[in-house]
Formats: structure tokens, sequence, C-alpha cells
């Protein structure tokens, strides 16, 4: 066995997390939450008679729930960020931290889960406190997959009660591996000879007069002809008084950088990146979102004078964009 392999087998059977227990005993209010977001109708979890009638000897807690018992408090994980943000650590790395150090140095630096299985072992019953520990269960040889070579890690997690009792236990397999030549270049590669269109609006009838108007570059603003505010997202009623008849109004094409983001992932093979997407408030007043052309993304700060451009996508979209108003040092 190669060194490596040696120390990455000695992680076997090292435990990750502790004994650690829940914060809060099984509780019918959290049992409710959960059943009304995940929209679970069986009666056993809330019904005390429905439950009784299936031979339980009352309400239990769905088996899905079992790793929610053991879950931080958000008091305690913001606590946790604060202290790992500030470096105010132990100062001995955890076994987790250590184990993909061993694994960064080799170069195995991407991860994926692969699967996961829980075995249940009993129902919990409101009252029922809960305790969890995490060991890592096994490392496998080097093995070869279709997204690199890597290693499988697998963590077993186990849920005790009140008297040590197993009530449950959840295994989860990583694969921690180093990304295949072709996968790794898949960035540098040129891009596709044929271009992947643009994503099409949604056109309906109170849209459709926008993107034609942007057809002509013509940058228009829907107003409501009873009490004359302007409006975008374009729609059929005004919010001030609620009437339906409108015109539109040509935009200056000036205006500022409200807010923005730069889009890095998931990449889309129709746009370029890092893609800026501004919110931009025109000077009438109204705001729409647009990508920002002629500007680095570093470049680009809230509160910019931005002037109109046009994005000429395709034969079948044309969409406004903006670019610092001329002038602008940047
Ligand atoms: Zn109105």
């Amino acid at each position: 066995m190669s060194d490596f392999l040696t120390r990455l087998k000695a992680f076997e059977g090292k435990t990750l997390v502790p004994a650690t227990w829940g914060p809060d005993a099984v509780n019918t209010p959290m049992i409710r939450h959960w059943v009304e977001t995940m929209g679970d109708t069986n009666p056993i979890y809330l019904d005390e008679a429905a439950a009784k009638a299936t031979g339980r000897p009352g309400v239990v807690a769905p088996a899905m729930m079992l790793q929610v018992w053991t879950m931080k408090t958000f008091a305690e994980k913001m606590a946790a960020n604060a202290a790992a943000e500030s470096g105010a650590g132990t100062g001995e790395p955890s076994v987790a931290e250590q184990l993909q150090a061993v694994l960064d140095e080799a170069g195995f630096t991407s991860v994926v889960a692969t699967d996961s299985d829980q075995e249940i072992v009993r129902e919990l019953r409101p009252g029922d406190v809960v305790s969890t520990t995490e060991v890592v269960e096994s490392i496998s040889d080097e093995k070869k997959t279709g997204l690199g070579t890597g290693h499988f890690v697998t963590t077993l997690r186990t849920y005790r009660d009140a008297d040590d009792e197993v009530v449950g236990t959840q295994r989860w397999r990583l694969l921690r591996f180093k990304p295949t030549e072709a996968a790794a270049s898949t960035e540098a590669a040129a891009p596709a000879p044929e271009r992947a269109l643009r994503p099409r609006p949604a056109l309906n009838q109170d849209n459709l007069f926008w993107f034609e108007a942007a057809k002509e570059h013509r940058l228009v603003i829907q107003r409501c002809t009873s009490c004359g505010t302007l409006r975008h997202p374009t729609g059929p009623m005004c919010g001030q008084c609620q009437s339906l008849d409108w015109d539109t109004v040509d935009a200056s094409g000036r205006g500022v950088v409200y807010s923005f983001v730069v889009n890095h992932h998931p990449k889309i093979d129709a746009f370029d990146y890092p893609l800026v997407v501004a919110v931009i408030e025109l000077e009438e007043g109204t705001r729409l979102i647009a990508n920002m052309t002629h500007v680095q993304p570093d470049e680009v700060t809230i509160g910019m004078p931005v002037e109109l451009d046009w994005i000429d996508a395709d034969p079948e979209l044309t969409l406004p964009a903006f670019r610092p108003a001329a002038g602008e040092s940047i």
C-alpha cells in the first residue's frame, strides 16, 4: 500500500462528530411545520386517535425527520461561522479538516455526493431526545470514475435515544476526485461554432409591444392614460388607479445603476461571462433589468450613470442594455 493510501486509511473509524444532543426533544410543533412543508398528510403524525388505530401508542415523528432533531440551532450555526471567519478556532484542525487536507494535497480537490441511505430502527415519539455521532466508516482504494480518479469516503451517522439505544443510522458517500483532463479543459475550450440562442422571453398580450419596440431600438415605458403613472414591468392595469387604459412614452435612455450582480455560474452558452446583470433606474423613475456592455464587471458601481445601448441578439430578439454614460470616467 502506498504511503498516501496508508495515511488515508488511518482515518477509518475516526470520529468526525462526537456525541451531540439535539437542542430540543421531539415535539409536535416541529412535526407540524415539517409535514405541512412537505405536504405529508399521513394522520399518524398529528392525530392521536388515528395513530392509535394503527397500533401505535400515539403520534410519531416522520422517519425522515431523524436528522432534524440533532441539527444545530441557528444561533449555534452563526456563532460557528463567525468563529471560523475570525480564525478563532481551537487551533487544532478537526478530523474532517485533516482528512480534507490530505486529499487536497494529493490533488483530490473535487467532491461530489454519490449516495446516502438511512436505516430507521424505531419511530420517535414526542418527548424522545436524540443524540448523533458521525464516524468515517470507510475510504476506498483509488477508483476510476467518469468524473475522474478518486476515493469514495463513507461516513456513518448514528442516532441514539436517552437510553443510548440506536434509533437510526444515516450513511453518506462522497467521491473525492481529481477532475479528468477533458473535464478540466472544458472552460478553456473554444466556444461552440453554432452558438445557442439567448433564452426567449415569454411573450403575451401584456408585454409584446415592449419587445416589438425594442426591435426598432426604442425603449418604451408603459403609461397610464388615466393618471399618468409610468410602470415597468409591463402589465394590464395601473397599480395606482386601476385603470386599464394605457399608452407608451419613449425613454430618454439615461439612468443609473440601481443594483447589480456579476454572474459567473451556471454558464449558459448564449452568454459571455462574467455577465453583469443590473437593475437600471431610468431618469423617468421606472426600473428594468438589463445586461451591461462596454464595461468590466469590477468597474460597475451603484449609482453609476449609464446610457442605453442595444444587443441585437438574433433576428428575433433585440434587448436593451446599458453602458457607462459618455463622459463618465470609470
Ligand atoms: Zn393610473
